[in-house]
């Protein structure tokens, strides 16, 4: 009943974030094959969006599973936790698109750091997202890049981190329950 629910959540969720990305449209360069987002990070998930990650996982073909497996195990040799390839990436397409965790959807947009400033998704220093209006020197946003370009809408920052998420009214009314969230390594260490 929770994953039933979970698919429920998340159809609702990917409307809203349609809409977050669509009103930044201008902004973004995100489109299949580009999957530096893929090859950098931690992917931080909870135990509800683990199972339905296993779910998509046990619906490929073996082959494709072969080669999960194998990564999975590479990945399993590195003492860098922090940052890694997901071994669900292949070809620079993910395997498991429809059951990727909530992190993966949000990914690409300006968030809020602690201090309430705009934080830059990390592919804005590779040129893509957010890069023309980005003051390197400053490391900031920079409001005269975006006169400059003559961009339709300010961009704005959302709060799109998993606890959001998580503690969406909508979460409670369909009674989620999401459990301990860990880096995807830790939950693919106890899974292969
Ligand atoms: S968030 Fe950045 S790296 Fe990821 S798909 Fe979009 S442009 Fe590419
Ligand atoms: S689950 Fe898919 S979208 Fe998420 S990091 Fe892995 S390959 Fe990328």
């Amino acid at each position: 009943m929770s994953i039933e629910n979970y698919v429920k959540f998340l159809d609702v969720v990917d409307d809203d974030l349609k809409k977050i990305f669509d009103y930044q449209s201008e902004y973004l360069c995100c489109k299949q094959g580009c999957a530096h987002c893929c090859k950098r990070g931690n992917f931080p998930l909870s135990k509800l969006e683990f199972e339905y990650l296993m779910l998509g996982f046990e619906k490929l073909n073996e082959t494709t599973k072969n080669i999960i497996k194998n990564n999975i195990n590479e990945l399993k040799k590195l003492e860098d936790t922090e940052n890694y390839i997901c071994p669900f990436l292949i070809n620079d397409v993910c395997s498991v698109y429809k059951n990727r965790p909530i992190v993966c959807r949000a990914f690409g947009v300006l968030t809020e750091d602690s201090k309430g400033n705009p934080s830059f998704p990390f592919c804005t220093t590779l040129g893509l997202n957010f890069a023309k209006i980005y003051d390197k020197e400053k490391q900031h946003l920079s409001s005269e890049l975006v006169k400059k370009n003559n961009y339709k809408i300010f961009p704005k920052i959302f709060r799109l981190s998993n606890n959001i998420f998580m503690n969406l009214p909508l979460a409670k009314e369909l009674n989620l329950e999401f459990g301990e969230g860990k880096k995807m390594i830790e939950y693919l260490k106890t899974k292969f």
